[in-house]
């Protein structure tokens, strides 16, 4: 528990990936929560292809230097060394991502076994739960990350959504054993699908992520019950990033406020966004990296 408490108080904020110095000024100047650093930005690394890793440990010490809010970095699903050298550099949250490649295709970090926080990505409920019985402090949704598209993400938290009703109705209708049948299913133990269905909601924060560009796309996730924003690419990818960073922070405290919502997207010019990917003609789904879902 005490390991969640730093994910609590990221709750409303907006995350942003930088990866240099100027980049992690520029977001904690916009109002940023944290920044995650990565070597690549998820768009790029559709780009250059090859194997995607973690960053460089001296770029991270120099933008943990830089900035003062918390810093989080990303380190390859199942790779427990990379975790254990972000710790050992004092990251305050790693990221076990999608958009690195692999290094584990059938088991994710346990992350009990860490000390700093982890948050992963999830496309369901069940894959939520087998995180965060692996230990997981925070959860995000995958969406389809570098395309700018913010379809996967919705997709993503829709059926989080759903799933989560329907659970909660089994438990408010009192039967265990479609519980249990439901934590069978899941392939999680039946405390935590008790625990989730009592709640009505993951046991942990759950934010969005994946192919958010604008104020618009944070305002939306937010509205779909998100505790809050992750932008990858869609800033620093965008040729408007500082003006661009400001208003989707604004978006994001005020999503439920139709018109700072629209003040906010006033503040970026659509020429300027990144261009985007469509989904279904893409080559490489970082969602479904080595995935049984
Ligand atoms: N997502 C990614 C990116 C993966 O590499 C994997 C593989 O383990 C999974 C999801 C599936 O994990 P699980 O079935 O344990 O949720």
């Amino acid at each position: 528990t005490l390991k969640r408490g730093f994910a609590h108080m990221l709750k409303n904020g907006v995350v942003m990936d930088v990866t240099t110095v100027e980049q992690a000024q520029i977001a904690e100047e916009a109002g940023a929560v944290s920044v995650m650093v990565l070597d690549k930005l998820p768009s790029d690394v559709r780009k250059a292809g090859g194997v995607a890793r973690t960053a460089s440990i001296r770029i991270i010490e120099d933008i943990m230097d830089s900035v003062t809010i918390p810093v989080m970095a990303k380190c390859r699903i199942g790779h427990v060394n990379e975790a254990l050298v972000l710790q050992e550099t004092d990251v305050d949250m790693i990221d076990e991502s999608e958009v690195l490649t692999p290094a584990d295709e059938l088991r994710h970090i346990w992350k009990w076994d860490l000390t700093t926080p982890v948050v992963n990505g999830a496309r369901s409920l069940a894959e939520a739960l087998r995180r965060v019985e692996e230990g997981a402090a925070m959860i995000r949704t995958k969406g389809e990350p570098g395309t700018g598209n913010v379809a996967e993400a919705i997709t993503h938290i829709k059926k989080v959504n759903d799933e989560l009703r329907a659970i909660k109705s089994i438990y408010d209708s009192g039967d265990n054993q479609d519980l249990v049948r439901m934590s069978r299913e899941f392939k999680v133990s039946y405390d935590i699908v008790e625990q989730t269905a009592k709640l009505g909601r993951l046991p942990v924060v759950n934010f969005a992520a994946g192919g958010i560009a604008t104020p618009a796309d944070a305002a939306y996730l937010m509205s779909l019950g998100c505790d809050g924003i992750f932008v990858g690419s869609g800033i620093f990818n965008a040729n408007d990033a500082p003006e661009r960073a400001r208003a989707i922070v604004l978006a994001t405290t005020f999503w439920d406020e139709t018109d700072k919502v629209k003040e906010a997207q006033k503040m970026i010019d659509e020429r300027q966004s990144m261009l985007g990917l469509d989904v279904k003609t893409l080559e490489l789904r970082m969602q479904d990296r080595g995935g049984s879902a």
